[in-house]
């Protein structure tokens, strides 16, 4: 039996460190007579967990020095009366990102919406344009959540170029772009999903595996090359084990079995998810310099 340990990657830490960053750029920006910027949120209806997110978005936005514009709508708010919003979100000048919120009430085509928003706005990346861009190596908005397992990877082994590494998940919010993320690293990238054949010999082959599938703990040690960097994106909530009233929340990787093999994991909570906010501040900052004809001075 093997008792390697592998390392436990600080996401918490390393966002805390961006967003100060972050925040030192606006304070520079501001101090130059520069904008400030300014990121709107939508978010349509009362979901729990999307409330906690946006509080938690809106206070970070503002510790950065930002200004925040919440839009809360009730849940069976129009279609139209959320493409008018973000119409008049793309016409305002303090409003330099704009996020709507996802899930969307099912009266909202929500593909129709972020068509709507204006692409240099567009702080989640997740416009056809933006998309198109990072697939074409143009200068893009890139999805907030792949770009914080690059920034950690990156962190944790420098130059990517040749490693062999497989996103688990094809979804457009997470693992397609990765998939273009690491690919831009030249990485040799290999795309899994529920239709792939012998999942856990082709994760065997990776240097670098980023789980992205929404199946609570998937991920075994005997899938793993010894030393791998292992990247947990998923966040499931199940059961807790001492008491079956309460539940706790556990990544797509079976962590503490899969630390005795990989050289690094991240950890679930404390590992991506901090990451996310924390990348969409500096996408913030960087639309909004763009937009002033500022440069964008890489903040990772
Ligand atoms: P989706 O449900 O949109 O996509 C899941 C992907 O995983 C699909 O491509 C699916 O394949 C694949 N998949 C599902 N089951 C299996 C399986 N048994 N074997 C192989 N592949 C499988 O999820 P998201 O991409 O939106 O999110 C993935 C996870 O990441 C979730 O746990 C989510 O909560 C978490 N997440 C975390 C964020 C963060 O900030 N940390 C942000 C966003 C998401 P197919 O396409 O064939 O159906």
């Amino acid at each position: 039996m093997t008792t390697q340990q592998a390392k436990i990657i600080d996401g918490k830490a390393v966002a805390e460190a961006l967003r100060a960053t972050v925040a030192s750029r606006v304070a520079v920006l501001k101090a130059n007579g520069g904008p400030t910027p300014g990121l709107a949120v939508v978010l349509v209806g009362s979901d729990p967990a999307s409330q906690v997110y946006v509080r938690n978005k809106n206070k970070q936005t503002l510790e950065a020095g930002m200004n925040s514009f919440e839009h809360p709508l009730p849940e069976d708010t129009s279609e139209a009366d959320v493409l008018a919003l973000v119409a008049a979100l793309n016409a305002d000048p303090k409003v330099n990102g704009i996020l709507v919120q996802l899930p969307l009430p099912k009266q909202i085509d929500a593909q129709k919406v972020i068509d709507a928003i204006d692409p240099a706005k567009d702080v989640d990346g997740f416009h056809p344009a933006n998309v198109g861009r990072l697939a074409t190596g143009g200068d893009a908005l890139v999805p907030c959540t792949p770009l914080g397992c690059l920034l950690l990877l990156k962190r944790e082994l420098g130059n990517l170029s040749g490693r062999k590494a497989i996103v688990l998940g094809r979804s457009n919010i997470v693992g397609k772009p990765m998939v273009q993320l690491l690919l831009r690293e030249s990485c040799t990238v290999t795309v899994a999903h529920s239709r792939t054949q012998d999942l856990p010999g082709e994760c065997r082959q990776a240097d670098i595996v980023v789980a992205a599938v929404g199946q609570p703990e998937m991920v075994k040690a005997d899938w793993i090359k010894p030393g791998a960097v292992v990247i947990d994106v998923g966040i499931n909530r199940v059961p807790s084990l001492t008491d079956p009233t309460k539940t706790r929340l556990v990544g797509d990787v079976a962590t503490a079995e899969v630390a005795k093999v990989a050289g690094a994991i991240t950890p679930v909570p404390g590992g991506v998810g901090p990451m996310t906010i924390a990348v969409l501040l500096r996408n913030t900052l960087e639309a909004c310099c763009r937009q002033n004809g500022l440069p964008f001075e890489e903040v990772l």
